[in-house]
């Protein structure tokens, strides 16, 4: 555990969030400010095409405690709170929505657990409105699934919001694959986890940023990246398909050689083709999912670029940091 007094560091990824980031700010360093003066909030511009940078500029000249990080483009919502974790330099680091989905508040709470001495507290929905009934049932089936299928269990109904200790922070620092699943990731690391309830509150303005199509590659890398069951899977399938085929043959071979009665029976050929030549397309997609990892994780390419850095220059050298330099590529 980290010594009292704690610097607590808030990471609040932007993407287009022009309509609600100053409402957001406002209720973010209220609730702050009640639980320590000693903190801070690091704004991750995640490419916005609206005016957020702008807005974001405004609020970290107005307070000393706000930093603003814009990435140079649009790297996803995963990462740009990967890029807020290596420039916090708290004790305590809380990843919130820029929507006010995350009730602020919440994070005294959280504050709270850490005392008591977990090293991870997470907020748990327990309930969601606006949201549609098609999300709702998409994320439990996603959930569900991954647990199933994944060596790490990720607790049901959790976001990113959570608190995590300089200890955790400091691992997921180490951990630098291109797919991620941060709340995966966050239960791989282990040490003292804890949940808080909250109720999950409506978007407070503008439109969702994560339409299905992104949360379709998010739930795909959560259990591509966690687990190697379907790898397993397709293993043993290929293995059963194999022998029934190999039944078919001796089948066809003793029509052939032993009866006067071998041209009927095409039908059952033509079916047996067919289904295991999809079977097998299904199969080089799922390789073809891993190898596509391998190969980006191979590249190696840094993970985010930073196009501009403000208000990080009091607290370079803050809590073992390991800081990059503007402009950077960071691996
Ligand atoms: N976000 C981001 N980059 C993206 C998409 C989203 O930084 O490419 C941010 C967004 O600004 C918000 C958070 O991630 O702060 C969650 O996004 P959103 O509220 O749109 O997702 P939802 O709550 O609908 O799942
Ligand atoms: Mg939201």
């Amino acid at each position: 555990m980290s010594p009292i007094p704690p610097l607590l560091s808030v990471i609040v990824p932007c993407f287009n969030e022009e309509e609600v980031i100053e409402h957001t700010h406002a209720r973010l360093s209220a609730a702050l400010r009640a639980i320590t003066p000693d903190h801070e909030i690091i704004y991750v511009d995640d490419g916005s095409r609206d005016r957020t940078a702008e807005l974001l500029g405004r609020l970290q000249a107005g307070s000393p405690v706000v930093r603003v990080l814009r990435l140079a483009r649009n790297f996803g919502h995963q990462i740009a709170v990967s890029a807020g974790l290596d420039y916090a330099g708290g004790h305590a680091v809380v990843l919130i929505d820029a929507d006010l989905q995350d009730p602020p508040e919440v994070i005294g709470d959280m504050v709270a657990k850490w005392r008591e001495g977990f090293h991870v507290v997470y907020g748990q929905r327990t309930d969601r409105p606006g949201e549609t009934r098609f999300k709702l049932a998409t994320a439990r089936a996603f959930y569900r699934l991954i647990n199933r299928l994944s060596e790490v269990p990720i607790p049901l109904d959790t976001g990113d919001f959570r608190l995590m200790d300089r200890a955790v922070v400091d691992a997921l620092k180490r951990m630098r694959e291109k797919h991620r699943l941060l709340r995966a990731m966050t239960s791989w690391v282990g040490f003292q986890q804890a949940a808080v309830p909250y109720k999950r509150a409506e978007r407070f303005a503008g439109d969702s940023k994560y339409p299905l199509r992104k949360m379709l590659a998010l739930a795909l890398d959560g259990i591509v990246s966690f687990s190697a069951v379907p790898l397993k899977i397709v293993t043993t399938v290929g293995f059963a398909f194999s022998a029934v085929a190999l039944l078919g043959i001796f089948y066809a071979v003793g029509l052939r050689l032993f009866t006067d009665n071998w041209v009927p029976g095409w039908t059952l050929i033509f079916i047996a083709v067919m289904l295991i030549g999809g079977l097998q397309f299904i199969f080089l997609g799922v390789m073809g999912e891993y190898i596509g990892r391998i190969y980006s994780e191979a590249k190696d390419r840094p993970l985010f670029l930073v196009m501009e850095e403000l208000g990080f220059d009091g607290r370079r050298e803050e809590a073992g940091r390991s800081r990059p330099t503007v402009v950077s590529a960071v691996e």
